[in-house]
């Protein structure tokens, strides 16, 4: 018998793109594949796309590029490309790479198996765009996650697409129209994640609290206990009923239109659901937010922020924030030093602005330098390396429940795990200790983006 083809997975962008990587993995190995040792040896290689800044895009077409030419020598080899650039690029990605043996959308990833089957077959140029709906998904097949998160960690995709239109954002251009996924299917795929171990589940979507506010009712054989109307705190307080093996569950990334009193209620009062927030502000200056069609200005946002320290004790709130947008003047971006002083946040990943085809953004000059964006960059990264230091001086003293991942990737003797507001924590391990254990620890030390401490007891 003939050893099974080999296949290897190289991820670009988003924890959306994480968990379709992983789903691909499963589908292969579910088909017969094997993992591939090493990405040179593998038969099949799949590049999963991100489009949301060029820089990205740059990145994965220079991979497939080389993956390409590596078919001369390899005619049987097969390359695929799959994510946000499949949608972007259309049938045309065959012009650019005429080596490349197929293209698939985000959302048709379960023709992946089919699809290598033929390209190892001999057929070329396969493509096949995304279905207008996701429509019911087929359970994951059972398997490992993904290597580089470990198996106590899961994503768990609950909408698929966008229908916000920020300014600047190529999302809703290549991932679609808004469509949440039926509770009853999240569930079962969250106890299947918990089946093989995560024990920490975050439920994805471009913009998560839209779960379940178009085109969506929910099951009447889902009563809420606690009497919630709103489709997330239905769906949080439906999992952690029903998947009570996942001590830990959190959601991303957030609006602050979606941050409801009901769902703050939920945050507050469900055990499980994770004392953090990833809430996006992009910017600080009223004007901007306006330009980009944010849906809020700053003291709207703050307000949401306010209402989430309220009600939720030592919640942490990270963010998201482009710098160099059009016309984005030193007033403006020291409005968002401003702001991202006020909101405290616990850490923030900062981008700088990159036009991206077919949005509104991308018909202004991008008339801030490059230089510009880099030094602007700089200033947010050196504001929140003092802020994060401060917001985790907090912890200092205190012992905090630590879910425990594995070795430290800096030091094998000790372990690293997260806190419910998802600081890594770095400890000497007790023999015995497992991956997926709840564990205390007193934080002795602190820096910018780590806790380090002591088990106890
Ligand atoms: N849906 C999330 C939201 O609304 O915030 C995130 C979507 S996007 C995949 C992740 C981040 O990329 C955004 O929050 C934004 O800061 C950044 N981003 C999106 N478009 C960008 C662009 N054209 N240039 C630079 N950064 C961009
Ligand atoms: Fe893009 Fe805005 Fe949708 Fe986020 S909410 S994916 S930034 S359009």
């Amino acid at each position: 018998m003939n050893a099974p083809a080999t296949f290897a997975l190289h991820t670009y962008g988003c924890q959306m793109n994480i968990r379709d990587s992983d789903l691909i993995a499963r589908r292969l190995r579910a088909a017969g594949f094997a993992d591939a040792p090493t990405e040179d040896e593998a038969d099949v290689v799949i590049v999963n796309s991100c489009s949301v800044r060029e820089k990205a895009e740059e990145k994965a077409l220079g991979k497939l590029g080389l993956l390409c030419a590596s078919r001369r020598g390899r005619p049987g080899r097969v390359i695929g490309l799959t994510g946000c650039m499949a949608n972007r690029l259309g049938p045309e990605v065959f012009t650019l790479l005429p080596a490349l043996s197929f293209s698939v959308g985000p959302r048709a990833g379960a023709s992946i198996p089919d699809l290598v089957r033929r390209a190892l077959g001999g057929a070329e140029r396969l493509f096949v765009p995304d279905p207008p709906s996701a429509g019911p998904q087929e359970p994951a097949p059972s398997g490992s996650g993904p290597a580089e998160r470990g198996p106590v960690q899961s994503f768990v995709t609950i909408l698929y697409g966008c229908n916000r239109h920020c300014s600047y954002c190529i999302v809703p251009h290549v991932r679609g129209r808004e469509e949440s996924r039926n509770p009853h299917e999240i569930v079962a795929e969250v106890r299947a994640e918990a089946a093989r171990g995560a024990r920490d589940v975050c439920l994805l979507g471009q913009s998560v609290m839209r779960y379940g506010l178009l085109g969506f009712s929910w099951p009447d054989d889902l009563p809420s206990p606690a009497g919630f109307t709103e489709p997330l705190p239905r769906l949080l307080e439906r999992i952690a009923l029903d998947v009570p093996e996942v001590p830990r569950l959190r959601f991303t990334s957030g609006h602050p239109a979606g941050v409801t009193p009901e769902l703050v209620r939920a945050m507050r009062e469900i055990p499980a659901v994770c004392a953090h927030l990833h809430l996006p502000m992009q910017s600080g200056s009223d004007r901007i937010l306006r330009e980009m069609r944010r849906g809020y200005d700053s003291e709207g946002y703050l307000r949401a922020v306010r209402m989430l320290h309220e009600a939720v004790p030592d919640i942490a709130v990270t963010t998201d924030i482009i710098v160099g947008y059009p016309g984005e003047t030193e007033e403006d971006f020291e409005a968002t030093r401003r702001v991202m002083e006020e909101a405290d946040f616990d850490n923030a990943f900062v981008f700088k602005y990159s036009p991206r085809p077919g949005t509104p953004s991308s018909l202004l000059p991008d008339d801030v330098s490059d230089e510009e964006k880099r030094r602007r960059d700089q200033v947010l990264l050196a504001d929140q390396d003092a802020r994060g230091q401060r917001c985790n001086n907090r912890w200092v003293g205190r012992t905090v429940e630590v879910l425990a991942e594995g070795p430290s990737l800096r030091n094998e003797r000790r372990w690293s795990g997260r806190t419910s507001q998802n600081k890594i924590v770095v400890f000497e391990p007790k023999p015995g200790l497992r991956a997926g254990d709840l564990v205390p620890v007193r934080i002795d030390s602190a820096r910018p983006q780590t806790l380090y401490g002591e088990l106890c007891g």
